[in-house]
C-alpha cells in the first residue's frame, strides 16, 4: 500500500463500499492556522484560546458522521414511541417535583412553565444523562475546515472560543454531540453565547454541571424567540368523519374559531375555547393517527429544532409531565418506512402525472406531501397526504413487506 501522503480516513467497521473522508495533515494545520488569524481578529487571543487552537485534532468520524445520511424515512409511531416512553414520563414528573422550586422561579421570570423545560430536557439529554462524548473543538474545527459547511461551522468555533475565553468551561472538559451542541440542553455555541445565563449566581454560565444556569438558558432562549405565555403548544384534537384534509399543513393558519367550524373539537369531544388566536392543523401519521392543532408556540419549539416530529414530541411529553394522558388515537405501528430510493421513485411518478413535487430528492418533505395529497383527492382518496399502502399500490410502488 502507498501512502503518498499521511492521510487522516475514517476507519469504517461495516461497509466497505462506504466513502471514506480525509484531509491531509498538511490542509489541515493550514486551516487551523487561518482559523487562529480569524480567532485573533476577533480578539480571542487569550493563553486559554490559543492552547485550546494548538491542540486541535482532525476528526474522521465527524465527517463520517456528517455525511450519513437516514436510510429510511422514520415514521411518526417510531419517532414518538423512541422519545416520550413511559419511564422518561416517569422520569419527568419525578424531576419536576424534585425540582419544583428552581422550575417554579425560572417559570415565574421568564414566562416559560416548568414542564416545557423538563420536557426539552428529556428530548435533548434523558435529563442530564447524556451529554455527548465528543471534543467540541476538534469536531467544529473539523467541520470548519471542510467545504460542506465551513462558514456556518467557523462562526460555531469562533463561539465556542468565547466561552472558554469567558472561563465557562475547561477546554477538555468541553463536550457535546458530533455537530458542537452541548450540555444539558444541547446548545450549540452560538446559542450559548446569545442566550445561556449564569442563574446559580456563581460567575460562570455552565450548562454542564450546573442545572439552574441549563433550565434558565433554555427558558431564556424560549423566552427570547417569542414564547406565548398565555397558550399552550397546541393540542390533539378530534376530526370530523367528512374533514377537508387538503387544509392539513403547517402553512396554513387559521383562526380557531374556523378550525371549530369545520368540526374540530377536544379529544374529549368538547368545542376547542374561544380564543383569538391562529392554528394549523397537523396529521403526521395520517388521518388514521392522531390530529393536532399548532399554535404559536408550536413555531417557538421549531425554532429549537426544525423539525414537526419535534415540536409535537416536545410538546406532548409537557402535557404528559403535567399530569395527562397517552394520546387518545395513537398513530398506527403499520406505517411504511420508506427508503431513499422508494421516495424518488413516489417523487417521480407523482410528477409524470403532473403534480409538483418540488425537487426529486428522495426527501420526504411539505411538496411531496401536497403533491400526494392532490393525486388522492383525484382518486377519491382521503387526501390526507400520508403515504399509506393503499396510495403506494396505486401509484405502483413496491414495498418490502
Ligand atoms: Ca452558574
Amino acid at each position: 500500500m502507498y501512502w503518498g501522503k499521511l492521510l487522516f480516513t475514517a476507519t469504517l467497521a461495516i461497509a466497505s463500499a462506504a466513502p471514506v473522508y480525509g484531509m491531509s495533515q498538511t490542509d489541515f494545520e493550514q486551516c487551523i492556522a487561518r482559523l487562529q488569524d480569524n480567532a485573533a481578529t476577533q480578539g480571542l487571543d487569550s493563553d486559554a484560546v490559543r492552547d485550546s487552537l494548538a491542540g486541535i485534532q482532525y476528526s474522521a468520524r465527524v465527517i463520517e458522521l456528517d455525511r450519513q445520511q437516514p436510510e429510511f424515512t422514520t415514521t411518526f409511531a417510531d419517532y414518538l414511541g423512541r422519545r416520550v416512553t413511559d419511564q422518561r414520563v416517569r422520569d419527568g414528573r419525578r424531576l419536576l417535583r424534585e425540582h419544583a422550586d428552581l422550575l417554579a422561579k425560572v417559570e415565574k421570570e421568564y414566562g416559560v412553565p416548568a414542564p416545557y423545560l423538563v420536557a426539552f430536557w428529556g428530548l435533548e439529554t434523558n435529563f442530564g444523562s447524556y451529554f455527548g462524548k465528543m471534543r467540541v473543538l476538534d469536531s467544529l474545527a473539523t467541520l470548519a475546515c471542510d467545504e460542506r459547511r465551513s462558514d456556518y461551522f467557523t462562526r460555531e468555533l469562533m463561539a465556542a472560543l468565547g466561552i472558554i475565553d469567558e472561563g465557562a468551561i475547561a477546554p477538555k472538559n468541553m463536550e457535546g454531540s458530533w455537530a458542537g451542541a452541548m450540555g444539558h440542553v444541547q446548545f450549540m455555541p452560538s446559542v450559548f453565547q446569545r442566550y445561556a445565563v449564569d442563574y446559580d449566581g456563581d460567575g460562570k454560565r455552565d450548562l454542564w454541571n450546573s442545572l439552574p444556569d441549563a433550565m434558565a438558558s433554555a427558558a431564556n432562549f424560549l423566552s427570547q424567540m417569542g414564547w406565548d405565555d398565555e397558550y399552550r403548544w397546541g393540542r390533539e384534537v378530534l376530526l370530523p368523519e367528512e374533514f377537508p384534509y387538503l387544509e392539513a399543513g403547517l402553512k396554513n393558519r387559521r383562526a380557531l374559531s374556523e378550525w371549530a367550524k369545520l368540526g374540530v373539537r377536544q379529544t374529549s369531544g368538547a368545542e376547542l375555547p374561544e380564543a383569538d388566536i391562529e392554528a394549523s392543523l397537523l396529521v403526521p401519521a395520517g388521518h388514521e393517527g392522531p390530529a393536532f392543532l399548532a399554535y404559536h408556540n408550536f413555531k417557538i419549539i421549531m425554532g429549537w429544532n426544525q423539525s414537526e416530529y419535534y415540536a409535537i414530541a416536545v410538546g406532548h411529553m409537557a402535557d404528559r409531565i403535567a399530569g395527562a394522558g397517552e394520546l387518545h388515537q395513537p398513530p398506527p405501528d403499520d406505517a411504511p418506512r420508506l427508503s431513499r430510493d422508494q421516495v424518488m421513485e413516489i417523487q417521480q411518478t407523482l410528477a409524470d402525472k403532473g403534480h409538483d413535487v418540488g425537487e426529486v430528492d428522495g426527501i420526504w418533505g411539505p411538496a411531496t406531501r401536497r403533491a400526494l395529497s392532490t393525486f388522492q383527492d383525484q382518486k377519491g382518496m382521503v387526501p390526507d397526504g400520508f403515504p399509506s399502502r393503499e396510495v403506494l399500490n396505486l401509484l405502483d410502488i413496491e414495498l418490502e413487506s
